[in-house]
């Protein structure tokens, strides 16, 4: 999808290039005054964001069909109707088409083509053009920056000469992480790299598939910033939230992040300027760095709802699920006010190595609130469900939030995002 014909390309430069690649047709739009109650809405992927997503949109008196290659799938076990196919079934996409009014996906990596397609002939949001920007780490970084956001320092690796080249891969680079370019989720895809000796190594056992090479930074924390953007341009943002990843996946959840305003104001000033950026119309987030010395960069984004979003199901006016079903749907933004502190806690497999967790014992907290995903297979680091902690004091919240972790079996490694003291 990368070219260098993308190099210092402005972003609307950029996305128009790839919107004439992908042969996308212009942005369609909901009708004044939004889709009525009863409408089919589409959703292409059949996760644990798309389950979540069929309930609220639900809620608001839509019924969903799911796109999903998968027999039984968490969102196809909600949804009012399944359309088991590939994403890139051209009839099935049509299918889907013809019954939808509106369409979105909660799958990062379903074919940008497929989104082109059907914006032929219903209302899709987010746009082809914008899902392949977030599908392709380099465009990714080459966008980011050409919005104004730092990324971390790195090299694009298309070739294990690359990773010779001392001018493209300085020894400053080092340590790194080799990150592939596409199809990577919850550090799969990625591997730590001390040096460039390891680097060519990791590069041919990772199949000498395009890569980005990233310095690995000094990480005071991570935070991320769950957005949504309607037809009209008018976003609506949620409090910075405060993330802990344990071996590549996210763990845990606080918000508000236990920043300063001023950072704080910084993250969301940096993600509005992106999605503006990429003209983006649905739920977006952006998950960035802070470092020792007080920077934000910014790491990668999501063109959909995310992890570090399940908590504003608890303890927002709106959730970000709620917020993609009406963005698509033509309707006004929620309010995005958090009610409460909240701690979302993830539900890994791992918690299920002796079995069945003890829900009552998680529940017997009444500021516990359990959401599972349906998922009748507990493999280790396969997302199960989540547990999300609200209450009026933050330090509370947190505290009860590490008993459930403890009743759990859920404990800290050495390669955790630093947590605040
Ligand atoms: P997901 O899609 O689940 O967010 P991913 O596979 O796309 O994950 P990244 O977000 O790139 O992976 O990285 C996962 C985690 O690894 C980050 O949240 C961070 O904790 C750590 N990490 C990634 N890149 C760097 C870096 N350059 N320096 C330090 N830590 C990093
Ligand atoms: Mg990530």
């Amino acid at each position: 999808m990368a070219d260098s014909r993308f190099d210092d390309a402005s972003p609307s430069a950029l996305l128009a290039a790839l919107a004439s690649q992908l042969r996308e047709p212009p942005r369609r739009r909901p009708p004044a005054g939004g889709f009525a109650p009863g409408d089919w809405l589409g959703l292409l992927g059949g996760g644990q964001l798309g389950r979540m997503f069929c309930m609220a949109a639900q809620s608001l008196g839509y019924r969903v069909c799911v796109l999903d290659p998968a027999e039984d799938s968490p969102a196809a076990a909600t949804a009012d109707a399944h359309l088991r196919a590939a994403y890139d079934d051209a009839d099935a996409l049509d299918r889907l088409a013809a019954r939808c009014v509106s369409v979105t996906t909660e799958f990062e990596n379903v074919p940008a083509a497929s989104l082109a397609r059907l914006a032929a002939s219903v209302v899709v949001s987010p746009s082809a053009s914008a899902v392949a920007v977030a599908q392709d780490r380099r465009l990714e970084k080459r966008f980011i920056r050409a919005a104004g956001v730092d990324v971390a320092p790195y090299a694009e690796i298309a070739s294990a000469a690359d990773l010779d080249d001392a001018d493209k891969v300085p020894d400053a680079l080092f340590p790194a992480i080799l990150k592939l370019v596409r199809l990577g989720y919850d550090g799969k895809g990625q591997a730590r790299v001390a040096d460039r000796a390891e680097a060519r190594a990791a590069f041919a056992r990772m199949g000498a598939q395009p890569c980005v090479l990233e310095q690995r930074v000094p990480l005071a924390m991570e935070v991320s910033v769950v957005l949504a953007r309607g037809f009209d341009g008018a976003v609506a943002a949620y409090p910075v939230a405060e993330n802990v990843h344990r071996d590549g996946i996210l763990a845990v959840t606080t918000v508000p992040a236990r920043i300063p305003p001023a950072l704080a104001g910084r993250a969301l000033d940096a993600a509005a300027r992106i999605a503006a950026a990429l003209d983006y119309v649905g739920v977006l987030c952006v998950e960035f760095f802070v470092l020792d010395d007080g920077r934000l960069l910014a790491n990668e984004m999501a063109p959909r709802p995310h992890n570090s979003g399940h908590y504003t199901i608890d303890a927002c006016v709106s959730s970000q699920f709620a917020q993609q079903a009406r963005v698509m749907a033509g309707l006004p933004l929620g309010s995005v006010r958090q009610s409460e502190p909240a701690v979302m806690l993830n539900l890994l497999g791992d918690c299920w190595a002796a079995g069945e967790p003890d829900w009552a014992g998680v529940l017997a907290h009444p500021q516990a609130c359990l959401h599972l995903y349906g998922k009748r297979e507990a493999r280790p680091g396969r997302k199960m469900g989540h547990v999300t902690v609200v209450g009026p004091a933050l330090g509370d919240v947190v505290d009860v939030a590490a008993r459930i972790e403890r009743r759990l079996g859920i404990v800290d490694r050495p390669g955790d995002t630093p947590r605040p003291a």
